[in-house]
């Protein structure tokens, strides 16, 4: 099974070259974020449906600020972070104090909602941008010693000066398994999922365990029972804030459903051709079930 990686929102642009520090700032793409909303101008609302439970509607189309500094804001914003080059042109992130107003004819707007609405690259890139967003908030002092912590120009680290310990972005790995039995997808929902949606399950790797023991385990513990034929799908960033998912197809070997209190809310098998309503197709999720079903009808 071959996915086009390409097609999986969150990727690297292929026009993109990383940098951290920025000798000449230029006009640039500015990626301004309060919390996790990214500040953008937006056309009208789309009358086609949104494909995402989370998301009511979306708008026609979204754009990014294209400015020389971040004067443009009237604030001076509590965090800048230059994150590179996207076709040649400069692109930073930065992030403003919660309750600061979007400048006339802007809005504020949650990621899910500008999924297919912004441009593809522009859309990756916020998904980068609000991960280090998030991971320079949290590491202003150094976790060991207390002491404000300094970001370095070589490299995307930020430095204690006093004890030297090194704080780079955080990725928390965690692992997705569709479990198939014949024409049948075991599907499960955990309780904050919108009502009626079932996935793939999944969960974080713990210290000291591999991929493939984490994909039993979760497997074992949410729903009860025992798979075997692992098989690598494919992975992917997701900044919901700061993981990335490994995703499998493994076949079931044993055991009848049993869903973890708590944790899962409904589990069950369904058959390929009558599916209940399924993740939007911004996730791995998705991806992952549409591939499956696609390999079991041959359609
Ligand atoms: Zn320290």
């Amino acid at each position: 099974m071959v996915t086009k990686m390409s097609e999986l929102p969150f990727g690297t642009p292929p026009a993109f070259e990383q940098r951290v520090f920025c000798d000449a700032p230029g006009e640039a793409h500015w990626f301004v974020f309060r919390g996790s909303e990214l500040l953008v101008e937006l056309g009208p609302p789309d009358p086609r449906p949104s494909d995402d439970l989370r998301v009511p509607s979306r708008p026609s189309w979204a754009r990014l600020p294209l400015q020389k500094s971040h004067n443009w804001l009237g604030c001076e914003p509590a965090r800048t972070l230059y994150l590179g080059r996207l076709s040649g042109v400069d692109c930073w992130a930065a992030e403003v104090a919660a309750a600061f107003p979007a400048p006339a004819g802007m809005s504020w707007q949650g990621l899910r909602t500008l999924f297919s609405v912004l441009d593809d690259a522009q859309f990756a890139l916020a998904g980068r941008a609000v991960q280090l967003v998030d991971w320079d908030r949290t590491h202003q002092f150094c976790g060991r010693c207390g002491a404000p912590t300094v970001a370095k120009r070589e490299e995307r680290v930020r430095q204690c000066p006093a004890c030297k310990l090194s704080a780079y972005p955080r990725v928390a790995p965690a692992v997705m398994a569709l479990v198939k039995r014949e024409k049948q997808l075991l599907l499960a929902r955990s309780p904050h999922f919108p009502p009626g949606m079932y996935s793939a399950l999944a969960g974080f790797v713990e210290p000291g365990e591999s991929l493939e023991q984490c994909l039993a385990r979760e497997v074992a513990e949410e729903v009860g029972v025992q798979v075997s034929g692992m098989r690598y799908f494919a992975s992917q960033s997701w900044p919901f804030p700061h993981s990335l998912m490994i995703a499998f197809v493994c076949e079931w070997s044993g055991g009848e459903i049993r869903p973890q209190a708590g944790e899962i809310e409904a589990a069950n098998w369904f058959e390929v051709l009558q599916l209940p309503k399924l993740p939007s197709k911004i996730s791995i999720a998705r991806r992952l079930i549409d591939a499956v079903v696609k390999e079991l009808t041959g359609s």
